[in-house]
């Protein structure tokens, strides 16, 4: 928690009620910028997927979470641009 990007700005990755499509894309673009620079980033991809939570967390939604659940772990980081942007 100490070292994660969002500290302090978690407005951005936690959908209001009622939230529009619009809108939901900007709220996880911007969420999305803050992850791709954390240096959590796999813990808390991680974490979210293990725990199911809610929310945008390491660079993922809740449709990316539960669609990277389904997938095989070999298949997981190939495919992921966030990852790969960490080297
Ligand atoms: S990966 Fe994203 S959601 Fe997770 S701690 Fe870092 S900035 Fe926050």
């Amino acid at each position: 928690m100490a070292e994660a990007a969002c500290k302090g700005q978690t407005e951005h990755f936690f959908a209001p009620h009622g939230e529009q499509a619009e809108a939901r894309e900007l709220r996880e673009a911007i969420a999305r910028s803050m992850c791709v620079t954390c240096p959590v980033l796999l813990a808390c991809r991680e974490y979210a997927r293990r725990h199911r939570e809610q929310g945008y967390w390491g660079a993922e939604n809740d449709d990316q979470r539960l669609e990277a659940r389904r997938r095989p772990a070999r298949h997981r980081r190939a495919s992921d641009p966030a990852i790969a942007a960490q080297g």
